[in-house]
């Protein structure tokens, strides 16, 4: 039980993680959490803290990532996998309604299921603010999404700030992280310290529903020397961030650049895979697609996720907008970071990575902007231009 006078700031030794998960456990239909999967790390059921990935490191390269066991023992030493919030509160494949059919009547069914309550441990900065972004995208913008709505207004996040960024993180330079201080509202962060002989947790609360739960946690008073360590740790993660993106005059830059010759280099590179748009936290796009069983007895309409490298994504009534790849990689650049600002008010990438991670060749957002703003690019510690 609480020992401690400011209910807003306090710390949880390590050993009381334990006591944090059971809580969330009795206060939600279901707890995801990070977990090794399939050799990465995704969002899961978690019930222990034996479930997490302690003292795993992960290594990102471009069109590479591995993990490994490191020799620490720290919870959360580790930044971002493939899975992101998207996954959860915008399902990939998403049954929208189905039909029966009786001799010449048919029957419909919404097929999309209440999901309950949901906590989710271990959500990164950037992923807070890519979820903000998706607010606007589903929530906001005259059209609301009820599948999303319903996902989203029953989340409980437990926020973890990075300390140990990884190769492709940029999180820094776009102000969403490596601290938790903006995008979606977010209900504990916490900070996780290991030094003078102790491991354990700064745990900040960020709303009514966090500070009742931190109210049934075994915290302890977290004095001022613990919030100096946290800024030290956030102000050191800040420099070693592998990327930079600079997002002074980007829009005009990419709008002035659409016939610039390093569109067609990318695009020699590219393989039109989607992985990219696949992984992003804030890509959205969506095809629906109607699937009638062959005897005509049932039918669905089935919302998945699609991507605009895909040469079908702008067909219509007879042709292709954007047949060359190159037209597509520029469409997904100058959307992601000058359109979407006209269009949703804010930039619609947050520094997180993925894509360079993930992008079977390498290709990497903050190199192939630097290009077009003609800046040297950074890449993993070396300078090239
Ligand atoms: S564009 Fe790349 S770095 Fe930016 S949010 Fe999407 S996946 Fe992350
Ligand atoms: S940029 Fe990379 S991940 Fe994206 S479509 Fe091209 S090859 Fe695939």
């Amino acid at each position: 039980m609480t020992r401690i006078k400011d209910i807003a700031t306090a710390y949880l030794p390590a050993e009381g993680l334990q006591a944090l998960i059971d809580t969330l456990r009795q206060h939600h239909d279901r707890v995801l959490g990070p977990r090794v999967r399939e050799q990465a790390i995704r969002y899961e059921t978690i019930s222990s803290v034996a479930d997490l990935p302690r003292g795993v490191k992960d290594e990102h390269e471009g069109g590479r990532y591995r993990l490994h066991q490191g020799e620490e023992a720290t919870f959360f030493g580790f930044v971002v996998g493939p899975d992101s919030l998207k996954s959860i509160v915008y399902p990939p494949r998403l049954t929208l309604w189905s039909m029966k059919r009786s001799g010449h009547e048919g029957t419909i069914e919404d097929q999309d299921e209440p999901v309950g309550s949901t906590a989710i441990l271990g959500v990164r900065p950037c992923e807070l603010a890519a979820l903000a972004v998706q607010d606007k995208v589903f929530l906001g913008h005259g059209f609301e999404d009820p599948h999303y709505r319903q996902r989203r207004e029953r989340l409980f996040l437990v926020a973890v700030e990075c300390l140990q960024p990884g190769a492709h993180c940029f999180c820094d330079s776009m102000g969403t992280g490596p601290g938790v201080n903006g995008g979606a509202s977010w209900d504990l962060a916490l900070t996780e310290l290991v030094g003078d002989g102790r491991h354990g947790f700064l745990v900040r609360a960020g709303s009514d529903a966090g500070r009742e739960m931190m109210a049934k946690l075994p915290l302890e008073q977290a004095g001022d020397g613990l919030e100096k360590a946290r800024e030290t740790a956030l102000a050191a993660a800040a420099k070693s961030m592998g990327r930079t993106l600079d997002t002074d005059g980007l829009k005009k830059t990419l709008y002035d650049h659409v016939d610039h010759p390093h569109w067609e280099k990318v695009a020699d590179r590219c393989l039109a895979c989607a992985n990219c748009t696949m992984v992003c936290p804030t890509c959205f796009c969506s095809n629906t697609m109607e699937e009638t069983a062959l005897d005509g007895s049932s039918a669905a309409r089935t919302r998945v996720w699609d991507s605009c490298f895909n040469l079908d994504f702008t067909y219509i009534h007879g042709g292709h907008v954007r047949r060359s790849v190159k037209s597509r990689y520029r469409q997904w650049m100058t959307h992601k970071l000058a359109s979407w600002q006209d269009q949703f008010g804010v930039i619609g990438c947050v520094g997180c990575g993925r894509c360079i991670t993930w992008c079977p060749v390498g290709i990497d957002i903050t190199r192939e902007a630097a290009v077009l703003q003609g800046k040297p690019t950074k890449t993993s510690g070396r300078t090239t231009s």
